[in-house]
């Protein structure tokens, strides 16, 4: 038997299997094992004690705050779907300090609806597009930017008019795979101007001495392994930027959706690293965009099989995309966040602007190798130069 005991002493008996450990159990009933303390008669038990089927177990509530009333309102997030594959949940914390639970199953139909009126939601109230923008959607064939692609295309009449351009630039993933085959597709279904970024611009605006397909792979025998993602995305980032330099393209979206946000503003908050603004930022010359940052990956999975009739396939990733590990708990713990308070992005990408917007504006530098722009960081050395990208190539010897 495991009984869980609150404050006032009201008993709850907490369900177990076979092969539980302690926090198992405490975790099946959305009990936070820091929350309580475990006893099996006059022993204090370790979150990771192994239940005993035949003995008894006490967990008794250490903290003092309403875990009942809380572990209610999570419940009621998650009521009968009745069979329709999702439920929009959101817990609302409001003005006079209750805590109110939208919840609502709906079919692949309506959620494109809504997912539509979220993006022109966002699109307007943030002011991310105006008449005559010409707007490059990096588009790498992956669900997110496939999606944002479809997305902005759907929501189109409702948006003030502006150019719409898809870019893939040609890197490691190059022509033969799966997810540029469909970025070409898709551009051509929806009759939107698709250009391929040449892998050879990168080579000449980073100096590098060999293919950055070769670089990438090469980089992961060397004690930079855990940088090469991050190259791999500021490389691609300076392509786009590049590439609209040249064509007086004012605006780059990116299909960063809510977990990528959360993510860096959790690592943000633990390493003191300054992120700018969301869901718009001015990086050098050009406005990124992010037009789905009030939506969830989930959600793109569907929209994406309710507008082409497939689920996106997963590429199988490069060995740099596991990597590093920290930015894998990010986002670990940007999902499970969402878990216990779905709608947490409204509250908390608001509440980053406004920390902003009280803070000394957002410095940066000019990389004077790539030319990319760097928001100065607080840790940074006061003279930068180049950016830490062009740094490792550097010393990775993978610089002429
Ligand atoms: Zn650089």
């Amino acid at each position: 038997m495991f009984l869980f005991i609150d404050r006032l002493g009201a008993i709850e008996e907490l369900e177990y299997r076979l092969g539980d450990r302690v926090v198992d159990v405490l975790r099946r009933a959305r009990i936070p094992a820091a929350s309580v303390l475990v006893t099996q008669g006059e022993a204090i038990l370790a979150d990771s004690q192994p239940i005993d089927p035949d003995s008894s177990y006490e967990a008794r509530l250490i903290e003092g705050y309403d875990i009942g009333e809380i572990r209610a309102r999570i419940h009621m997030s998650y009521p009968d779907p009745e069979g329709l594959p999702f439920i929009k949940r959101r817990l609302l914390p409001n003005i006079t300090g209750d805590i109110g639970v939208e919840a609502i199953a709906t079919n692949l139909e309506s959620l494109a609806g809504y997912l539509i009126d979220v993006l022109v939601d966002t699109v307007t109230r943030f002011k991310l597009l105006e008449a005559g923008d010409r707007l490059l959607v990096g588009l790498s064939g992956g669900v997110d930017s496939s999606s944002l692609l479809l997305a902005l295309d759907d929501a189109r009449p409702r948006l003030p008019p502006f150019e719409l351009i898809a870019v893939t630039f040609e890197d490691f993933d190059s022509r033969d795979q799966p997810t540029y085959k469909h970025a070409d597709t898709l551009a051509k279904l929806l009759s939107i101007e698709h250009h391929i970024v040449p892998a050879e611009l990168v080579e000449r605006a980073f100096g590098l001495n060999k293919p950055l397909r070769q670089i990438l792979p090469d980089l992961m025998a060397t004690e930079y392994a855990p940088m090469a993602m991050y190259i791999d995305h500021h490389t691609t980032r300076r392509a786009l930027e590049l590439f609209a330099e040249e064509r007086d393209i004012n605006k780059v979206a990116l299909g960063l959706h809510v977990t990528d946000l959360l993510a860096g503003i959790l690592n943000s908050l633990t390493t003191g690293y300054t992120v700018a603004s969301l869901p718009m930022r001015r990086v050098g010359k050009i406005d990124y965009i992010y037009p789905l940052a009030f939506t969830s990956k989930r959600e793109l999975h569907l929209y994406h099989q309710f507008k082409t009739g497939e689920l996106a396939r997963h590429s199988y990733p490069n060995a740099w995309e596991l990597k590093p590990l920290d930015r894998n708990l990010y986002y670990y713990l940007a999902d499970t966040l969402q878990d216990y308070w779905p709608g947490l992005e409204n509250f908390i990408f608001s509440s980053h602007n406004l920390k902003l917007r009280r803070e000394q504006p957002v410095q940066t530098e000019s990389c004077s190798n790539c030319g990319s722009t760097l928001v100065v960081q607080p840790f940074m050395p006061t003279t930068v130069g180049e950016c830490d990208v062009c740094q490792v190539l550097h010393n990775a010897g993978f610089r002429d």
